[in-house]
């Protein structure tokens, strides 16, 4: 019998997830296939109970449901629980579990290694940003301020991380006063990405020189904000590395299988129609 996968989401015609998914899925020779399903708000529920009648072994979870599928599930992860989003749902028995593979895929994705001595800014304090957040606190480091264009959704984020944190919340031009404070920039804001692609979230004429930069946007492949700190001298990573191993993450889980990220990537690459430069 084939095996079942998917990606539930509103929309969902531009996910790149089924072709990425798909390819391993072939290149490790497993009878399956990994499907779309376009979920509006409304149907979330009864597409819960579809996805558990009809044997789908796991799926991911995309935009608008990454919070609302929660209280369907038999039981979520602490992670995933703290962070109050799933993006990843695997079938064990009867059963549905979510987790949370946004963080540890970005920590996995990095190019440097970022360890506990060093300065930590994550600017943006929507989704994507609790999930790195909590899960580099969780991984034990502590020193991570967060600015936000609106302060008070950092203090919150802060104040409610679970795992041991010394951070700040700040103002996005205090911050940008103070990036040379930095060893590790993390962008998780939408500004960068369409149509916000000529937009960089602040300036970073203060950046330190030997600083690591990472946009979690990928597409475009260097938004004007990794354009700038490159230009800077700034090491700069873009958010391809998260997309593919928080998808590898979440395949290993229902599958057992590590994947070829490296393979993952190249798919996503090819359809992009880009290169890998925005990360050096
Ligand atoms: P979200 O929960 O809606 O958060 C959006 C963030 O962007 C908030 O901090 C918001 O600030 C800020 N923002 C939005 N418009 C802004 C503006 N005009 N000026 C300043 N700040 C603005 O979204 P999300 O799920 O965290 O996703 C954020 C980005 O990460 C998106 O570009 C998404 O594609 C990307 N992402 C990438 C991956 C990956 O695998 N690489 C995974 C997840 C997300 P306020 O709080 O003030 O509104």
């Amino acid at each position: 019998m084939n095996r079942l996968f998917g990606v539930i989401g509103d929309p969902i015609a531009h996910s790149m997830s089924p072709l990425m998914h798909n390819a391993i899925i072939s290149a490790h020779h497993l009878k399956g296939y990994y499907h779309p399903f376009h979920i509006k708000r409304k149907d979330l529920e009864v597409a819960i109970k579809g996805m558990k009648a009809l044997g789908v072994e796991g799926f991911n979870v995309t935009i608008p449901h990454k919070e609302s599928i929660l209280p369907l599930l038999d039981k979520v992860d602490p992670l995933a629980k703290a962070i109050g989003a799933v993006n990843t749902v695997v079938r064990e028995g009867d059963s549905l579990i979510g987790y949370n593979t946004d963080g540890d895929g970005f920590i996995s994705s990095l190019e440097k290694t970022v360890c506990n001595e060093d300065s930590v800014l994550v600017v943006g304090a929507g989704g994507a940003a609790k999930a790195i957040v909590y899960s580099l606190a969780n991984k034990g480091i502590a020193h991570i301020d967060i600015t936000n264009r609106t302060v008070e959704k950092a203090e919150e984020m802060l104040q409610k991380c679970p795992f041991p944190l010394k951070g700040k919340a700040l103002s996005l031009e205090i911050a940008e006063k103070h990036l040379n404070r930095y060893d590790v920039i993390i962008q998780t804001t939408s500004i960068g990405m369409h149509p916000y692609i000529e937009e960089s979230p602040m300036e970073v004429r203060q950046l330190k020189k030997s600083a690591f930069i990472v946009d979690i946007i990928y597409n475009p492949s260097e938004t004007k904000f990794l354009q700038e700190a490159r230009k800077q001298g700034a090491q700069v990573q873009n958010g391809l590395g998260m997309f593919v191993h928080q998808g590898a993450l979440a395949f290993e889980k229902w599958t057992g299988i590590q994947p070829n990220t490296m393979k993952m990537k190249q798919v996503v690459l090819n359809q992009l129609g880009g290169n890998d430069n925005a990360n050096r």
